[in-house]
């Protein structure tokens, strides 16, 4: 099921997408069956229809926290000239972050340099801490496309990388989660990136060098993680610059495409 988060006349609902999403991921023609409750406990469709093109579609989670795994595809560690680390390490986005299918990616005042980096999103379904790698399923509601939007001349200048990778709109995240992958099918498939339609990323994530469990076993070593909770899982090579105007779009195979386009804050 596919479980979109939306705003309709000043109310918001989460909806089950029904329908094939168009060539190049557009949502015309899909309807959401509005969800009586949230979808981290037991809920039922209402059987009441929305056109999709009625609606805005919002952030399909509104997490507590994001925490996204760095260097897990050695093209992209080397790229950078960096190194593989042979155990994940982990940073976070702040909630604040956080931006929905069609929202503007702004650029900060104090980057001069965006790059764009489609990942992978895992998002969990209940509160949890140290997950035992059997468990991992159990604890995952889903998957969603996110842009790890990063100012590289920052994350160059500045040790920690708060500001680099966490300014707000850093975070697009959508169109919505996918809950029927198993974790074997969500660690092999196809992602990538494209601006303005040319593409620039291209990768699988049968490539991540530490695959969905190791991450989820590592984060949840450290920390409860709680329902809406997002976790990004690194990304391949061929990350590149925005400008603004620039329109980019994360697509993964078996979830949907992440539209934004990119302005340069007024
Ligand atoms: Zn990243």
């Amino acid at each position: 099921m596919r479980i979109a988060r939306f705003s309709i006349d000043g109310n918001v609902a989460f909806g089950a997408v029904e329908g094939d999403t168009a060539a190049g991921g557009g949502t015309e023609g899909l309807v959401l069956d509005i969800i009586k409750g949230i979808p981290f406990a037991e809920f039922e469709l209402s059987g009441t229809k929305v056109p999709v093109s009625k609606v805005r579609l919002l952030p399909p989670v509104l997490p507590n926290k994001v925490v996204a795994f760095g260097r897990n595809y050695s093209d992209h560690a080397k790229e950078l000239g960096n190194t593989v680390p042979e155990t994940p390490f982990a940073f976070f986005k702040p909630s604040t972050s956080v931006i929905g299918p069609g929202d503007e990616i702004a650029y900060p005042s104090f980057s001069e340099e965006l790059h764009h980096e489609a990942e992978l999103a895992v998002v969990i379904g209940r509160m949890c801490r140290e997950v035992p790698r059997e468990r991992v399923a159990d604890v995952i509601l889903g998957y969603t496309c996110a842009n790890d939007i990063t100012a590289r001349d920052v994350q160059r200048r500045e040790k920690q990388w708060a500001r680099a990778k966490g300014f707000d709109s850093s975070c697009p995240l959508g169109p919505w989660v996918e809950t029927g992958l198993d974790l074997a099918a969500a660690n092999d498939l196809t992602l990538q990136c494209t601006v303005n339609g040319g593409q620039r990323q291209l990768g699988r994530t049968s490539e991540m060098i530490h695959p969905i469990e190791d991450l989820v076993v590592n984060i949840s070593e450290a920390m409860t993680l709680l329902p809406g909770d997002v976790i990004l899982t690194g990304t391949p090579a061929g990350v590149g610059p925005l400008n603004a105007g620039d329109e980019v779009a994360v697509t993964i195979e078996g979830i949907g495409t992440l539209t934004n386009k990119v302005i340069k804050r007024g």
